[in-house]
């Protein structure tokens, strides 16, 4: 079994070459290639000789991945990838990834798994069940093909595509190694932000990996809330019944004592269900906590069968689309005053677009159909 070259820090790559008795300072120039150059093919690493290339040939490979389907939407030019991946060793599957263009910011939505076990009800990725993990070089590489394809450099890396990145923890932060290595892309870790619904022990332990590493200091976390309320939180996302908003919150502490980065909740908005005045006085106590902002997400229309009462919900929403308006939830009048109320007790919330709605990129909409 060859082992992928994408996949190792710059470190992990100094170690390997030392015992394979080869010089430590190749592995810079490798790094530099396979990562900065994004070359994908171990010959075309022009700085070590062709022994060198046919050595590590032997042993070695670059995995890339091979793109089997874009869209774009004519709305707001949001791109959408479909991968497949190319590791012969491994079981081929497909992916999804997003490019958001807004002004100047340009974000990818990345996948850290192919597919999902945690089955959030709200999520098309969570229906399609788990296939496996993706390697740290197939995590960095969804970057990679879409500077390639797009021909744009992203300032923005969010992990909020396909999957959830604590239960491929190990590989995710090999990938944010990767991605704010100078020597390769060198993405700030101030522009990185780690989605996850929350596991104990997940988040203390990546508040510890974060402040031992200074590259990565300052990678933002961002929780997948959606709902205050323990009982709404399990039916929404059913890992929140070992996993309970205490646990969380707790654990939340311990990231912004150990970290000092704020936290961003995710917060899917779906009236009628948590937008109650218990949810906003329980919103308006959990800002304070520590320093953090609120992302409002309108919930986008699935088609696949929901439980009440999001199938009311995505009916109602799903209405309003093919009436021809194109119009979501985010311009519901109670969204706003939700909204408002939050704000006027000083809470920072953010209003979501919809980006790529139309052409299932949203949140909530990836599940590898084109
Ligand atoms: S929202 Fe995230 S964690 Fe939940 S099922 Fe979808 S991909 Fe998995």
């Amino acid at each position: 079994m060859k082992n992928d070259i994408r996949s190792l820090t710059q470190e992990e790559l100094k170690d390997l070459l030392v015992n394979s008795k080869i010089q430590k300072y190749r592995a810079e120039q490798i790094f530099k290639f396979a990562h900065g150059k994004q070359v994908d093919n171990l010959d075309n690493i022009t700085a070590i000789p062709k022994d060198l290339q046919k050595e590590l040939s032997e042993k070695y490979c670059i995995n890339s991945l091979k793109k089997v389907a874009f869209s774009e939407s004519p709305r707001d030019k949001t791109q959408k990838f479909l991968f497949e991946t190319t590791d012969e060793e491994r079981k081929k599957v497909k992916i999804e990834s997003v490019l958001i263009s807004e002004d100047d910011r340009k974000t990818i939505c990345i996948s850290t798994q192919a597919g999902c076990n945690v089955g959030c009800e709200f999520c098309a990725t969570g229906k399609m069940g788990f296939n496996r993990n993706l390697t740290a070089g197939e995590i960095v590489s969804q970057v990679y093909e879409i500077i390639k394809e797009s021909k744009i450099i992203p300032t923005n890396i969010v992990y909020m595509g396909m999957g959830e990145p604590f239960l491929n923890y190990d590989n995710v932060l090999t990938s944010l190694k990767i991605f704010t290595d100078k020597k390769g892309i060198g993405i700030p870790s101030k522009r990185i932000t780690v989605s996850t619904v929350g596991f104990e022990n997940r988040i203390k332990k990546f508040a510890d990996d974060l402040k031992s590493d200074s590259n990565l200091s300052n990678v933002k976390l961002a929780l997948s809330l959606h709902s205050t309320d323990n009982g709404l939180r399990e039916l929404l996302i059913p890992t929140s019944k070992s996993n309970s908003l205490k646990i969380i919150y707790d654990e939340l502490v311990y990231f912004y004592r150990t970290t000092g980065n704020k936290i961003t909740y995710e917060y899917i908005y779906f009236e009628g269900l948590n937008d109650t005045i218990n949810d906003e006085n329980r919103l308006i106590k959990l800002s304070r906590m520590v320093p953090s902002n609120i992302n409002i997400i309108p919930f986008h229309y699935v088609d696949f069968p929901l439980i009440e009462p999001l199938l009311s919900l995505n009916e109602k929403i799903y209405g309003k689309i093919i009436d021809g308006k194109e119009k979501s939830l985010s311009n519901s009048i109670n969204l706003y005053n939700f909204i408002d109320n939050l704000r006027s007790e000083k809470v920072t919330v953010n209003l979501r677009t919809s980006s790529g709605l139309d052409i299932n990129a949203a949140c909530g909409q990836l599940a590898v159909k084109n």
